[in-house]
């Protein structure tokens, strides 16, 4: 088995980033700005959205957090949302999901100006993405694609397996790995909840990218020798030996694959924190755009 270092890798993207902002200083250009909205106190977003602002520190962009309570009505989510859109100290943001289910997340994340919109979850953003013309990649698939950039998988007219068809990750790392370009040219096959022979399609793949978010379902004996595997699986599971009480653990069964010649990305330490690298890059380029 072979790790496919995800935790590596985005930290060499956090330190290209950082070179960035230092030698924006030194030139007396902006400073990056992210911004991240949070709804309720769900504590995976918690977490997530800590992240990035501990990452936006280590490359030294500034941030700002927007919190409101789970009782926000969607009308005056909106109006922060204008509000952001219109401050010029903030390049990018994003708004952490899920949201409440009283609040419509598509007309959200549509009020969100295409140009400050660093996840790429606007529809005319997302638009440009299906389409092919450059714009911001929503940070997951845009870290698996980096990914596959820096270790140098070529995919031209390999078998590549989604599994799960999520607007932010399944959806579109298909679209992105499907087209004419370098790192792509792949024969994309989406499967998901309703699909049948998963396992035949598994074994078939060259390339299987799990998004589904059911813990250790992958397994050794559905995939073939030489395969690679994307995990970007995140759940937490009941854990009493460590003091949190839960650990986290991704879509493969990564133990069952020791003995195995795969190349595999590890969960923690994988997809995780190149979604991490991926959105300060898409911050980083939504402040040049308008230098
Ligand atoms: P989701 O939770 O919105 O949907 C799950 C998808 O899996 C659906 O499309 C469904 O059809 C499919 N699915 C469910 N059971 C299946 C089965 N038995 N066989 C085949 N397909 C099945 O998807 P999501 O938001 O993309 O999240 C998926 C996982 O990825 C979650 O664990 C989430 O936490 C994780 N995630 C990780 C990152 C990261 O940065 N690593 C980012 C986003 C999501």
């Amino acid at each position: 088995m072979k790790i496919i270092d995800g935790k590596k890798i985005s930290n060499e993207v956090l330190d290209e980033i950082k070179n960035h902002v230092e030698s924006r200083v030194n030139n007396r250009k902006k400073v990056p700005h992210l911004a991240a909205i949070l709804v309720g106190d769900d504590g995976p977003s918690q977490t997530y959205v800590n992240s990035k602002i501990r990452a936006c520190e280590r490359v030294g962009f500034n941030s700002s957090l927007f919190k409101f309570n789970d009782n926000i009505t969607e009308d005056e989510l909106l109006n922060e949302i204008t509000k952001i859109n219109e401050n010029k100290e903030i390049d990018g943001f994003i708004v952490q999901l899920p949201l409440p289910s009283n609040i419509d997340q598509e007309k959200i994340l549509t009020q969100v100006s295409p140009e400050k919109d660093v996840d790429g979850f606007n529809p005319f953003n997302y638009g440009k993405m299906t389409l092919g013309i450059d714009t911001f990649i929503p940070a997951t698939p845009a870290g698996i694609v980096e990914l596959i950039k820096r270790y140098k998988i070529d995919l031209s007219g390999k078998q590549c397996l989604v599994i799960g068809r999520s607007q932010i990750v399944g959806r579109p790392i298909s679209i992105l790995l499907s087209q004419n370009q370098s790192f792509a040219n792949a024969t994309v096959t989406v499967a998901h909840s309703r699909s049948k022979e998963l396992e035949k399609l598994c074994i078939n793949s060259d390339l299987i990218i799990s998004a589904i978010g059911i813990p250790k379902f992958l397994k050794s004996k559905m995939v073939s020798d030489n395969s690679i595997i994307i995990d970007v699986g995140i759940s937490r599971v009941v854990d009493e030996t460590s003091s949190k009480g839960y650990k986290i653990v991704g879509d493969v069964d990564f133990e069952d694959f020791s003995q195995r010649d795969v190349m595999i990305t590890p969960v923690p330490g994988g997809v995780g924190p190149m979604t991490i690298s991926m959105l300060l890059k898409n911050t980083l380029k939504a402040c040049e755009l308008k230098d």
